[in-house]
């Protein structure tokens, strides 16, 4: 797909970047607002006990909390009323996220030492628009507006990934006011981490022991394993399969893999981006009918580091929902956050039963 892309600065220097799939008008607007310089202050604690990095943002205080459709940021803007996008209309547009967990030059400075480290939190989050409708969801999208979202992100994971000290690049949807999503625009979001995460790191760990013992790789068997089995499938295509994990966590959950191990996004051949869009669109469908109402859900790509783990790891798609009936949701209580301890009162082959019942 041809894609049109249009970097501006926003009127704090933060970056905009419209994506087109053909040459739309308005890509040179500016933005009036006159806001403040941004000065993020973003910071990084190590936990030596659970060897992760946890990351405070302090500014995110201030950060609005669902605004009326009036007062709308990620609308375009109109003549009486500026917003983060200063386009009259757009297709898919990337900005910097005015209140990042993560900020290329925070003010904080650090703090070296084994027990007690803390360093600036130096990364990236950007905020991705997928329509201009304010009242859709990803699920209404058009299967060619899919695939230039898709093909932002690939843009936006090579160019982060290029950044000095950034390790990887997570793109990811949370839907659903239940969730705490501030924003009901339809949207995503994209966090460039100074460091791999703990659950990529366990994954990559995962991988190479399981490389060491069988010089297999592990996604590889596990996606061999589900498609054997099959009573987890979901939807089973030429170029993905989506199932449900046979040790899933959350009430309804979805993993999408292609075909061929791939590492990211940017790997993706023009077949697989044609299919994806496709399994991206029925997927949400399902979701948006497994109840009354939408479920709320979060959509995880899952994509190798930058530096590490490369060969061993397959991009795959994670999809899933804590509601688990019209009006109850999962809670991550005691075992849960206690312990890291999934409990769960459905077993995956009915759930994967019930995703399949839903096809359109
Ligand atoms: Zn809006």
């Amino acid at each position: 797909m041809a894609v049109r892309r249009t970097a501006i600065r926003l009127s704090d220097g933060r970056e905009l970047i419209y994506f087109d799939a053909g040459v739309q008008p308005g890509r040179d607007a500016v933005d009036r607002r006159a806001l403040p310089p941004a000065r993020p202050d973003c910071e990084l604690r190590y936990d030596p006990i659970q060897q992760t990095w946890v990351m405070y943002a302090a500014h995110r205080q201030d950060r609005s909390y669902l605004p009326s459709t009036a007062d709308c940021p990620l609308c375009p803007s109109t003549g009486g009323r500026q917003t983060e996008i200063p386009a009259a209309d757009y297709e898919v547009a990337v900005f910097e996220n005015r209140f990042p967990a993560l900020a290329p030059s925070p003010a904080h400075p650090g703090l070296a030492g084994e027990l007690l480290a803390a360093r600036p939190g130096a990364g990236r989050c950007e905020v991705i628009c997928f329509t201009s409708d304010h009242d859709a969801s990803f699920a209404d999208l058009s299967p060619s507006r899919v695939q230039l979202v898709t093909e932002a992100l690939i843009d936006r994971t090579a160019e982060l990934g290029r950044l000095p000290g950034v390790e990887q690049v997570y793109c990811f949807e949370n839907r659903g006011r239940e969730i705490g999503v501030t924003q009901p625009h339809p949207h995503g979001q994209i966090y460039a981490f100074p460091f791999v995460t703990p659950r990529t790191s366990r994954t990559l760990s995962s991988a190479r022991a399981y490389q060491r013992r069988t010089r297999r790789n592990l996604f590889d068997d596990l996606v061999a394993a589900e498609r054997a089995a099959g009573t987890r499938i979901v939807r089973e295509g030429r170029q993905w399969l989506a199932f449900v994990p046979h040790a899933a966590r959350w009430p309804y959950e979805v993993h999408l893999y292609p075909s061929r191990r791939v590492p990211d996004l940017a790997s993706l051949r023009p077949a697989e981006l044609d299919e994806l869009a496709d399994f991206q669109l029925d997927l949400l469908g399902r979701f948006a009918r497994l109840f009354a109402t939408p479920a709320p859900y979060i959509s995880a790509w899952h994509q190798a580091p930058v530096r590490v783990g490369r060969q061993d790891f397959a991009l795959h798609l994670e999809l899933f929902t804590m509601r688990r009936a019209d009006d109850k949701m999962k809670y991550l209580a005691g075992a849960e956050s206690g312990m890291d301890a999934f409990t769960s009162d459905a077993l995956p082959e009915r759930t994967a039963d019930r995703l399949r019942e839903l096809a359109k």
